[in-house]
């Protein structure tokens, strides 16, 4: 055995339980980052770990109660566990459950999370330092990774509360952004997932402040970052937008094929009252005219988007009207949830409960009109070409691949069925021979 491979048999492990959404994978890829460049292994198992981290998720209630399970579980299989995530920020509610978690972190907190760690086993003297790639060490495949680029949200949607466990927008300065997504691309990253809790809101907190990278000053904001991404030659993607005004500017940007034509923006509900209710901005009528616009300038436009449906007060018209909506906006991609109250968030002081049954109701009627849009949509892609990036290969359903329009684990995909030498993170242009619901069907074809 070489000296370097009795070192790694020796050194420290970790367990990490990773919970949550997008930007809580991103909080677990730092901390695994920071663990490898002390020299700390990952675990696999519960049972060969000297302590298990858990990352939290808060967000919904249901979402606490899986935290919860994890909890107990890694406890229950380890022993020694430290909690962090969003479910950190309430340090109460873990340890009355479970007196004997070792330490609890909010959010965020690396450090807090790397002195807990070394608390309960020593890093190693040597770190092995060369064993972190120059990007860090990324939970997602190599090929694509998410670019964090803001903590917090300004807004105060009533079911939401992000604002209250994460506090208001920090935006990152934007040299430390694109130094990071520079990194991620040398390290072989082929697609960036921009995200944070409202994309369009970066830089406000900084007034957009100026710093250099690449020789130019660059500023804290959405254009000109995405702009400045735009240069590193991999795809860009833009999460979690908030339908401001100047969201029409990034438009020219996907025109001119710097950025993804691809944009997830949040809409909730198109019902002027149940928007209201929610405290978001109510007016869906114009986001229709900005959709037609941007549909005008870039006509293959994917646009996903979210809706909560049984929201306190929908009446049936309510309800109506997000469908009459939906049939109108032709969204390419819809999530959609039902409305679950969240310990601590105002609307749960609304009037007008929906029945569960209702809710279940309104979903199924929701999605099967989405569904249709969703296959009306794909079918006109048959016969296209289209450039996709190769995810894995599944051996009995061959490369499950992605277009411009398909964000990971939340959008369809493009399979080959006869994927043939092809490989993960490759890009391919695939002639579109049959579609679904959801997902595409093609062959490769020369470039
Ligand atoms: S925009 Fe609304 S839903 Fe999103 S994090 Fe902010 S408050 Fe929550």
């Amino acid at each position: 055995m070489s000296t370097t491979a009795a070192a790694i048999k020796a050194a420290p492990k970790v367990g990490l339980v990773s919970l949550g959404c997008p930007k809580a994978l991103v909080d677990s890829e730092q901390i695994v980052t920071q663990l490898k460049a002390e020299g700390y292994e990952i675990s696999p198992d519960y049972a060969g770990a000297d302590v298990v981290v858990v990352n939290t998720c808060g967000f919904l209630d249901s979402a606490r109660a899986e935290s919860l399970e994890a909890i107990g579980e890694a406890l229950a299989e380890n022993g020694k566990v430290i909690v962090t995530g969003c479910l950190g920020a309430t340090p109460d509610l873990i340890m009355d459950k479970y007196p004997s978690v070792l330490a609890v972190t909010g959010p965020h907190r690396y450090e807090q999370v790397m002195t807990a760690v070394h608390k309960v086993v020593a890093p190693r003297h040597d770190p092995f330092l060369h064993l972190v790639p120059p990007a860090g060490v990324k939970l997602t495949p190599r090929h694509y990774a998410y670019l964090k680029i803001s903590e917090g949200c300004n807004h105060r949607c009533s079911f939401c509360i992000i604002p209250q466990l994460r506090g208001d927008l920090v935006s990152r300065p934007v040299d430390e952004v694109l130094r990071e997504a520079e990194n991620l691309v040398k390290a072989g990253v082929r697609e960036l997932l921009v995200i944070s809790q409202d994309t369009s809101a970066y830089g406000v907190d900084v007034r957009h402040a100026a710093a250099p990278w690449r020789g130019r000053d660059r500023r804290a904001h959405m254009t000109d970052l995405a702009a400045s991404l735009g240069e590193l030659g991999a795809w860009v993607r833009l999460h979690y937008v908030y339908p401001y005004p100047h969201v029409d500017d990034v438009i020219p940007l996907m025109a001119e094929g710097k950025i993804l034509p691809y944009l997830d923006i949040p809409f909730q509900h198109s019902a002027p009252k149940v928007l209201k209710a929610m405290r978001r901005p109510a007016n869906q009528e114009k986001v229709l005219h900005r959709l037609a616009a941007w549909r005008r300038d870039v006509p293959d436009i994917a646009i996903r988007s979210t809706f909560i449906v049984g929201f306190p007060g929908e009446t049936d018209e309510d309800f109506e009207h997000l469908l009459g909506w939906l049939k109108e906006a032709r969204l390419d991609r819809v999530g959609c949830f039902r409305y679950e109250p969240v310990d601590g968030a105002p609307a749960n002081a609304l009037d007008g409960a929906v029945p569960e049954a209702v809710k279940d109701e309104r979903w199924n009627r929701l999605m099967a009109v989405q569904q249709e849009i969703s296959a009306q949509k794909l079918d006109e892609k048959v016969g296209r070409v289209m450039d996709v990036i190769v995810d894995e290969i599944d051996a009995e359903e061959g490369a499950i691949c992605r277009s411009y329009a398909d964000a990971p684990e939340i959008d369809g995909n493009v399979i080959i069925e006869a994927p043939g030498r092809l490989r993960p993170g490759q890009m391919v242009k695939v002639r579109i021979d049959a579609a679904g619901d959801y997902d595409l069907w093609g062959i490769p074809v020369e470039g």
